[in-house]
């Protein structure tokens, strides 16, 4: 496809030429022919976290240039994360947000599509289907400007269906509660499941449980995203047989919550690298940290936020923390992953520019 895209890329600016054409002008096009296969083939898989002081905005712009925003973050007055959404597809290039994947339906998920989809063109509408929470006024009346919005353009995502970002792989792990009954390939039996111990206070706001969860394959990487699930839902997922299998790259579910985040999902899945979508307030308990870094093969924590709740050291190092200030202040530093073809990826904190490279497994 990118080759493809390439050579079209090429030929409508260049032109087809005919026999007759002039050496020069043949050899010039092969000259941007060349150019555009090699900038095709080099190009990467960047994820944005987009600081919404705790809400939830990822970003990912596959190397086709197409574009999968994972939920809008909040509403405030002034537009604050529509804003900031937007600044960072600007960053990005986009033109429009090709699918916006709504993990489920709270405010720190889908605060700003509204005001969002007033400033850049939204394609296409995934979601787990209805909301659960229709008896609170706030939930059903942003549900009901989705459903108004997305009219036409709307999917129900069920576990196993590919989310169709081109020039990535991207599995639907779990929606509405129903997981994927057959393992990602690397999955398989948990050892860690004798310990699970299950949570017995009921989820307070059960359109949690319905998060979508995917796992986006980039060549050898491996992302995770869960949206907000709750500890019993990713039991589903890992116990008593992993069935997603080891990933490189975790944006900690739930802003990095301990109503998420079970010692088994986390040890089972792997990952090298954690990102916390963390706010000031909110994600972050000291235990979570914990369960992260006796992870078998973690390697580094990302944070969005300093967490200002727990004792900073228990916080990663300051410089791979996009934002230290309490909301009031806070400017909305972004990290980023860019992935290479070939599987390293570097991770970037925009707000000192500190960035590190890792490995795909
Ligand atoms: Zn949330």
């Amino acid at each position: 496809m990118l080759i493809k895209s390439a050579l079209l890329r090429v030929f409508l600016r260049v032109g087809v030429y005919p026999l007759r054409a002039s050496p020069r002008r043949v050899s010039i096009s092969l000259v941007l022919l060349a150019a555009a296969l090699l900038s095709a083939a080099s190009r990467s898989l960047d994820i944005y976290w987009i600081d919404a002081e705790g809400g939830a905005a990822t970003l990912i712009v596959s190397p086709s240039g197409q574009s999968l925003l994972v939920d809008t973050a909040n509403r405030t007055p002034d537009d604050r994360d529509a804003k900031r959404i937007f600044a960072a597809a600007q960053q990005a290039g986009l033109k429009k947000i090709d699918i916006l994947l709504t993990t489920h339906f709270h405010g720190d998920h889908i605060g700003a599509m509204q005001a969002l989809s007033k400033m850049i063109p939204i394609e296409m509408y995934m979601d787990h289907g209805d909301s659960v929470e229709l008896n609170r006024p706030n939930v059903a009346a942003q549900y009901k400007a989705y459903v108004e919005l997305s009219q036409g353009k709307r999917k129900v995502l069920q576990p196993g269906d590919r989310i169709p970002l081109k020039g990535a792989d991207i599995t639907v792990l779990i929606s509405a509660g129903k997981p994927i009954t057959k393992a990602m390939k690397g999955g398989g039996p948990n050892a860690t499941c004798k310990d699970w111990q299950d949570r017995t206070i009921p989820e307070p706001d059960p359109d949690n449980d319905q998060s979508v969860g995917f796992l986006l394959k980039f060549g050898k990487f491996k992302f995770v995203d869960m949206g907000d699930l709750t500890w019993n839902y990713e039991k589903k997922l890992v116990c008593p047989d992993n069935l997603i299998g080891p990933v490189d790259l975790y944006q900690t579910t739930h802003h990095g919550l301990d109503r998420s985040n079970s010692p088994q999902f986390v040890w089972g899945i792997k990952p090298r690298v954690a990102v916390m979508n963390n706010g000031p307030r909110k994600g972050g308990p000291v235990s979570v940290f914990e369960t992260l870094r006796q992870s078998p093969g973690l390697e580094d924590i990302w944070q969005g936020h300093l967490a200002l709740g727990i004792p900073k050291e228990v916080n990663t190092d300051e410089k791979m923390i996009a934002n230290l200030e309490p909301t009031a202040e806070c400017k909305g530093n972004l990290l980023k992953v860019s992935v290479a073809p070939d599987g390293k990826y570097t991770v970037t904190n925009q707000r000192n520019g500190f960035s590190k490279t890792y490995a795909s497994r």
